[in-house]
């Protein structure tokens, strides 16, 4: 038994962190196959793999952006560019990392030729893979980041500046909306907001 287990038992929570949350290996790994082999839209054919997401797939955070760029579509994996170093570093800051209680996932889970938006159509076939990982994960928080990821999310078109500071839910679970890293990178002042944004989320999850 792991530290963390035993402090649990000791406190009488054990049985409690136990029914947490259920197994979810065979359908993450359906969806996984589905995802892999998911030619819906026009995407697929012009992109190198399909972009699933990564991290703990039983997190309380849950990240979600917009669509993988080129480092990203080369490599598989989301955030890995430099706006992934951004947000590797705004997370370590709060004792998180993507390995470890969060899991990143995109609104797109293929690349848009030269990284162009996401067009309505492409949102819509692919917005079924993101709601169904959020209905296997169960985070206890969303941070939607960017207008894609909060606009898709909520079913708006507000903008990210009027989402900001409150919480949202999606599907009953919260949700706090922030800056896309790639646009942090662009607008260094903003850079404060979107840490605030984190804190705000961090006080969030923590019932603070
Ligand atoms: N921007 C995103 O929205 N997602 C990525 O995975 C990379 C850059």
């Amino acid at each position: 038994m792991n530290r963390r287990a035993e402090i649990l038992q000791e406190m009488g929570l054990a049985p409690v962190w136990k029914l947490k949350k259920k197994s979810i290996g065979k359908e993450w790994q359906d969806l996984k196959t589905r995802v892999a082999g998911c030619t819906d839209c026009k995407l697929r054919a012009g992109c190198t793999q399909t972009v699933f997401g990564v991290g703990d797939q039983q997190a309380d955070w849950l990240l979600v952006g917009e669509a993988p760029g080129a480092e990203e579509d080369r490599i598989g994996e989301p955030f890995v560019g430099q706006a992934g170093k951004l947000l590797d570093n705004m997370l370590a800051a709060i004792g998180l990392s993507r390995g470890r209680n969060v899991f990143i996932a995109n609104v797109l889970k293929c690349r848009p030729p030269g990284n162009r938006n996401p067009e309505p159509d492409e949102v819509a076939r692919c917005a079924p893979h993101l709601a169904r990982q959020i209905e296997l994960i169960q985070p206890k928080l969303i941070l939607a980041m960017g207008r894609f990821a909060a606009q898709t999310l909520l079913n708006s078109d507000a903008t990210i500046a009027s989402l900001r500071g409150s919480v949202h839910r999606y599907a009953g679970v919260p949700l706090v909306v922030t800056y896309h890293p790639a646009y942090l990178l662009r607008s260094l002042p903003e850079k404060s907001k979107a840490w605030a944004d984190l804190l705000f989320a961090k006080r969030t999850i923590e019932g603070r």
